[in-house]
């Protein structure tokens, strides 16, 4: 018998999803150790400590158009006025004498707004005759200047941790002149696929043999750039082998995660070898797909054991696996964007467990999202699993859905 808190489970010794969400919650610390990269290798990363800019941005006043900059002081209120143009300031190339009286220069977007001047006009808006500017009766002053520091003070907060950095936030540090930041190191995860059933990619097939599928999965699936993946192979089913390899790996990894051998089947040996060289939190969540899935511990090392069928495997990444690495990576906390449509299909389910269907979701001209089933939800159907877009989530008390019935869904991959 397997020891996990039987307090949370139902009556079929079950542990409720959300239940179980909590429990993986409760057992993860964010990774304390950072490393500093330089800016192209940040993007996805997680920010680790505050960044300050040790500048203004804009770094200069600086005009926001191409026009006319000169002195507000010049300029007659709602009459036309002409001032002498002096020179140019280009952007790069700035016009370095102070404006006196009854002067203006001509500026570039970007370029340096010269001292004395205050007011940037448009240049479709004025008439040139050599080196003398009109400029209208309505001309706006004090306007199309970027002030410094307008954007960000130089010495205040630029970017605030923990944060994952997209292409915005590292053109940010760029326009900052920073060049490297410090990012929480990589989790380091590895995988492993547990059956004697299994063959890898070049081998033919013998009778009773199926190719690993479940490896190119998760590969897919931890591709992330906190993710530092280590691909532990295929292992049989045998509770020898299986306790050494995973002592090994636990004392060389943040997080490992088998597929297959979860079950109750007499050649399901990950539940009872973690039992005895790690710990069990749970085992078994009420969802379908993916009930026997398997959460613990092996010291410092977090493991998932999911289910063997392909689709289990998903639905399991995606609802626990994903949201603790993410929690692990420090990322601030993320959930799967939900949105109400409306089924063209009839969804056969029996009230207990909460289920994850495979849908495709659609948005008409009128903006109204519709889905459809993939068909068959057998937890072995890779193919369903391509087809799809998105998971219909239903309760664990819904019985069925009918057609034009509203339902929620998922998309894949979205969170917010
Ligand atoms: P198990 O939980 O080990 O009984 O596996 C459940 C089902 O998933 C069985 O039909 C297995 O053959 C299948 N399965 C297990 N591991 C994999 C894998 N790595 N790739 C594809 N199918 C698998
Ligand atoms: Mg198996």
């Amino acid at each position: 018998m397997i020891n996990t808190d039987s307090c949370s489970v139902n009556a079929d010794g079950l542990m409720p999803v959300a239940a179980a969400m909590a429990k993986i919650r409760a057992g993860l610390q964010v990774i304390k150790a950072q490393e500093t990269v330089d800016l192209p290798h940040a993007l996805g990363r997680v920010l680790a400590s505050d960044v300050y800019s040790a500048i203004h941005l804009p770094y200069e006043r600086n005009a926001a158009m191409d026009g006319y900059a000169f002195a507000s002081a010049d300029a007659h209120p709602q009459q036309a006025f002409a001032l002498h143009v002096v020179g140019t300031s280009w952007a790069g190339r700035p016009f370095k004498q102070a404006l006196q009286a009854g002067q203006c220069v001509r500026i570039f977007t970007g370029a340096v707004v010269p001292d004395g001047a205050d007011s940037v006009v448009m240049q479709e808006r004025v008439t040139v005759t050599g080196d003398v500017i009109v400029f209208p009766n309505d001309c706006r002053l004090r306007e199309n200047i970027r002030a410094a520091g307008e954007e960000v003070k130089q010495h205040s907060l630029l970017l605030a941790a923990p944060k994952v950095l997209t292409a915005a936030d590292l053109a940010l540090l760029a326009a900052a002149g920073i060049a490297q930041v410090a990012v929480k190191r990589q989790l380091k995860v590895g995988f492993f696929s547990t059956g004697d059933e299994l063959v890898s990619l070049g081998q033919p097939l013998a009778s009773g043999q199926i190719y690993d599928s479940n490896r190119y999965l998760l590969q897919g699936l931890l591709t992330e750039p906190c993710v530092n993946i280590h691909n532990l192979g295929v292992i049989a089913d045998d509770a020898v082998l299986l306790e050494q390899q995973l002592k090994t790996a636990a004392t060389q990894l943040d997080v490992i995660i088998s597929t297959g051998g979860a079950s109750v089947g007499a050649a399901d040996y990950v539940a009872a070898v973690l039992q005895r060289c790690g710990e069990v939190s749970f085992w078994k969540v009420a969802i379908k797909p993916g009930k026997p899935l398997l959460f613990g511990h092996l010291d410092d090392c977090v493991f998932f054991g999911l289910p063997g069928n392909p689709v289990a495997v998903m639905i399991t990444f995606d609802k626990f696996v994903k949201p603790a690495l993410q929690q692990l990576c420090g990322y601030p906390s993320l959930k799967p964007l939900q949105i109400q449509a409306i089924s063209t299909s009839v969804l056969k389910k029996t009230a207990g467990r909460q289920e994850y269907q495979r849908g495709i979701l659609r948005q008409d001209e009128k903006g109204q999202f519709t889905v459809q089933s993939v068909g068959k939800q057998g937890s072995h159907l890779l193919s369903s699993l391509s087809h799809a877009n998105c998971y219909i989530v239903l309760a664990s008390d819904c019985a069925g859905v009918n057609s034009g019935d509203w339902v929620t869904v998922e998309p894949f991959a979205v969170l917010i």
